[in-house]
Parts: structure tokens; C-alpha cells; sequence
């Protein structure tokens, strides 16, 4: 079952296209990951899911076929820019997003104290917010998003800014708040992040989706290839470098001078017949590195750009 179907949703901002005939589908019980560098529409996709802003075209639907309206109370939105109330403490800011979502007496105080606890802000809940550290923010941030149990929780890049304690401890609490039964979105530039949580990944760039995938085709597919870098004691000789071309599963081997670089297929296991045909060449293997692909090169052999430009 699909929470939410979004198709052809399209945004420009004066001559900018900044969503551009967006399509995909959310199923339930899912955490899907949009990725993309900066400026590529994440947030502007995110606005238009919560209800923030208006679509030029294409429609959102959710559970059931719903429009937004009354489902809106079903989505927990965590914005990139942190929106709590420093001046209050982190009990009085989840109390207050509780009763914006109509929760009222005993029913509030539990969801508040269910919440704190699962951001493992308890202990301080009493103290002003405006005395936390960054990572305490971000967790209190994510808490008012929680409070009201939403099935769909919309997360704006929530680790921006962070030590990484407490990004591992925010990526901890998307696994956890799944395995609820939640469906989460999270926006993010850090592909290692999207690699760690997510099911699927949507990636966006410039406003349009460039892949669409389950996280594991997605490595099956790209993800395959690794690059052993081998240093060896004396120069390559013509007859090594074809004995190792022809191993099945070796992509493409390089040399430079001493240093031999095998691309190769990690499915096909070619690693201890790579080394035993340089062993047994009669050089000797003085260093081995290895460079394992990630979600980074296929954004690269897709768009032919690093992520972080
Ligand atoms: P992302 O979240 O992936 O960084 P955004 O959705 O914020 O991307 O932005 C997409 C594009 O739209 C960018 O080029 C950005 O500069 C532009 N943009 C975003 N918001 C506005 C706005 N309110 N007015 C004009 N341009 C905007």
C-alpha cells in the first residue's frame, strides 16, 4: 500500500524550475531517502508534500487517495532550520506542538513524556532549550515533529550542523521510529546517511528525478565495482599485466611504474587469484589498498558530477 503518490509535481520560482515533473510513490512502513546537492529541490519537494506550499502542477495523494487537507495531522514535519521555542523548556515546547495537534490531559502528558524519552531528553526536560548543544536542538526539533504519533514523518536534512554522536544517534532514531511502523522521508546531501537508512532512494537534480531505485539494486547496479591498488617491489612486467586482464571478474587493470590497479567486479570474487597471479609472477607485493565504491560514484556516473559541488 503507498502512503503517498506524488506524480508530474512541478515548482518554479520566477524562471526556475526548481521541482520539475517530480513522480514517485511512497509505500507504507518504508523509509525512502531524496538525495541531491545542494539547490536540486529537496526542499521544495518536502514544502509541497507537508502542505506548505502550493504545487504549480501535479498532484499529492496520500493513504487512501486523500488530499492533504485533514490527512495533514497524519505528517510530522522536521524543517531543516530548527523551529523550537529556546525560551522554553524542552517539556513546554512538546506540550505545545502536542496541543496544536489537539492532544488534551492525560493523553498529552503521556505522548510528551513517550516522546522525551525517546530522544532521550528526559533527564533535561525541565531546562530551557536555549541551554542545549546543537545535537540536543536537532533531537528536540525532531521531538515536537513526533508528539502528535504521525504515520508519515517528513525530515529536512536533520543532521545539518552536527557532531556526529548525535547524527548517529538521530540516524538510531529514524531506524527506531520505523520499526513502529512509521514511513519517513529524509532529505539529505550525505550519501552515507541515505546508504545507512533508507530502502529506496530518489535522487533529484535540478529539480528532476535521476534515479529511482531500491537501495540494494542500486548497489547491485553500481556499487559492484571496487578498485584494488596493488604497490610492488619491482616494475610491472607486459606478461603480469595481461595474466591479470584475463582473470574473469577484472574490469580493467592499470600500471604505473610499481603501483597495479585492478578494477574488478565484487560479485565475481577475483581478490586471491588477483594477488596469487602476482605472487606467483615472481615481483612481490609490497602495499595493498582497496576504494570501495558508494552512493558518491553513482551519483557521479550519473550526472558526471561529484555530489558536493
Ligand atoms: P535543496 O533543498 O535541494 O537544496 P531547494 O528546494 O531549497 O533545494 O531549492 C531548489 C532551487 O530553488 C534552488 O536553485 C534555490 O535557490 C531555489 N529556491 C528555493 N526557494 C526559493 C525561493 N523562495 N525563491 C526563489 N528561489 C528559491
Amino acid at each position: 500500500m503507498n502512503i503517498l503518490t506524488v506524480k508530474n509535481l512541478s515548482k518554479s520560482y520566477k524562471d526556475l524550475k526548481a521541482v520539475d515533473n517530480v513522480s514517485f510513490e511512497l509505500e507504507a512502513g518504508k523509509i525512502y531517502g531524496i538525495l541531491g546537492p545542494n539547490g536540486a529541490g529537496k526542499s521544495t519537494t518536502i514544502k509541497m508534500l507537508s502542505g506548505l506550499l502550493k504545487p504549480d502542477a501535479g498532484t499529492i495523494v496520500y493513504e487512501n487517495g486523500q488530499k492533504i487537507g485533514k490527512w495533514s495531522k497524519n505528517i510530522g514535519l522536521v524543517p531543516q532550520e530548527i523551529a523550537i521555542y529556546t525560551e522554553l523548556t524542552a517539556k513546554e515546547n512538546l506540550d505545545y506542538f502536542a496541543s496544536l495537534y489537539g492532544l488534551k490531559g492525560s493523553e498529552r502528558d503521556q505522548r510528551v513524556a513517550e516522546t522525551l524519552g525517546f530522544v532521550d531528553l528526559t533527564d533535561v526536560k525541565d531546562k530551557k532549550a536555549d541551554e542545549f548543544s546543537g545535537g540536543m536542538k536537532r533531537r528536540l526539533n525532531i521531538a515536537c515533529a513526533l508528539v502528535h504519533l504521525p504515520k508519515l514523518i517528513i525530515m529536512d536534512e536533520p543532521t545539518v550542523g552536527i557532531d556526529p554522536q548525535s547524527r548517529n544517534y538521530i540516524l538510531e532514531t529514524v531506524i527506531e521510529l520505523n520499526k513502529r511502523g512509521t514511513s519517513v522521508i529524509y532529505t539529505s546531501h550525505y550519501m552515507e546517511e541515505v546508504e545507512k537508512i533508507c530502502d529506496r532512494i530518489i535522487i533529484l537534480d535540478k529539480g528532476k528525478v535521476i534515479l529511482n531505485d531500491e537501495k540494494m539494486n542500486i548497489k547491485n547496479r553500481f556499487l559492484d565495482t571496487q578498485t584494488i591498488s596493488i604497490s610492488v617491489f619491482q616494475p610491472v612486467t607486459a606478461e603480469l599485466q595481461a595474466a591479470l586482464s584475463a582473470i574473469s571478474g577484472i574490469n580493467d587493470v592499470k600500471v604505473d611504474d610499481l603501483t597495479i590497479s585492478c578494477s574488478y567486479q565484487v560479485s565475481m570474487h577475483p581478490l586471491s587469484h588477483i594477488i596469487n597471479t602476482v605472487n606467483n609472477s615472481g615481483n612481490a607485493i609490497n602495499n595493498i589498498s582497496m576504494t570501495e565504491q558508494n552512493l558518491e560514484s553513482v551519483f557521479l556516473a550519473l550526472t558526471g558530477k561529484e555530489l558536493r559541488e
